[in-house]
């Protein structure tokens, strides 16, 4: 086999359909295209709980999804997300930022910058300015000395994506490596050339490319796949309704059923028989996925 796809759930809650689905299209590409398929906990919030990502594994599980290797697990590998911002500090790559979230939503910006990109405040402090900054206490935050503004990258669903790269965060000042730079050294080192994720992750897409580019890493190919939304047309959540496996599973819905429903939504079946992993692999074309979100009104999976 040649590459490898990735599920990477953050196991701050229970999966709801929306990501069971976002994994079955993550499964189904990485087979599609006889490549292994990754399972990652991104643990790196303190929301993180172990039992959370147990449960997750076995809903995973569940709907038939297989996994090849031992998961990775991001609260494992502070060492090597300290050992890749060492050297791109070393290269003259990263500043410290004493910034709060409020100074820099605050801080004046140019007429032309993009809203929500970082305005450059501790950029170009020097020693002096900096060692003040220390003294007051706050740890700093690390951030790239980015040499763009804007990347484009390919998506296989979305087409050519244009976006924000700015100055961001690489590790936050409480120390912790950010989503930004874990999910690319990850990548790159699990041999990982194939990133399907939803569609609310494609902004950060360019800053993660353009890093991946930056460290001399192999840029993956990406296929944002579209969210499933509520019938109030928000992003499913919880408060939803019956939409993870327990809850369903408590009202007499089984796994099958949900994969089944989920392989309607996409198109890999009438809703009503329930197919077997193989059996959606076979039927599986990528360019027939919808390209709007599915809309769920969870009582349509009773
Ligand atoms: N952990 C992220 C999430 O659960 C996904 C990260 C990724 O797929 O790159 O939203």
């Amino acid at each position: 086999m040649t590459g490898a796809g990735r599920f990477a759930p953050s196991p701050s809650g229970d999966l709801h359909v929306g990501n069971l689905r976002t994994a079955l299209l993550a499964w189904l590409f990485a087979r599609h295209t006889g490549r292994s398929f990754l399972l990652r906990i991104e643990d790196l919030d303190d929301r993180s709980s172990s039992e959370v990502a147990d449960r997750q594994v076995a809903d995973l599980t569940a709907i038939g999804l297989d996994f090849d290797g031992d998961p990775v697990v991001q609260s494992q590998r502070r060492s090597r997300y300290d050992e890749v911002i060492d050297g791109l500090d070393t290269a003259g790559m990263t500043f410290e930022c004493f910034c709060t979230r409020k100074e820099i939503l605050a801080a004046p910006r140019a007429p032309h910058s993009p809203p929500g990109a970082y305005p450059g405040t501790c950029r170009d402090l020097d020693e002096g300015e900096r060692a003040e900054r220390r003294e007051s206490g706050r740890p700093p935050a690390i951030r790239l000395r980015s040499d763009i503004t804007e990347f484009t990258v390919q998506d296989e669903l979305c087409g050519t994506f244009t976006g924000v790269v700015d100055d961001f965060v690489l590790r936050r000042g409480d120390g912790v490596a950010a989503y930004n730079l874990a999910v690319v050294v990850d990548d790159a080192d699990s041999g990982v050339d194939q990133v399907v994720r939803a569609d609310d992750l494609l902004s950060s897409t360019p800053r993660q490319a353009y890093l991946a580019q930056v460290l001399g890493l192999p840029v993956p190919t990406y296929a944002h796949v579209p969210l499933v939304l509520n019938t109030f047309g928000t992003r499913l959540a919880k408060r939803d309704g019956a939409v993870t496996l327990t809850t369903l599973a408590s009202v007499g819905v089984s796994a099958e059923r949900v994969r089944a429903q989920l392989a309607g939504s996409l198109g890999l079946g009438d809703g009503s028989e329930t197919p077997d992993p193989a059996t959606l692999l076979a039927r599986f074309d990528p360019s027939k996925i919808p390209a709007g979100p599915w809309i769920l009104d969870p009582v349509d999976l009773l």
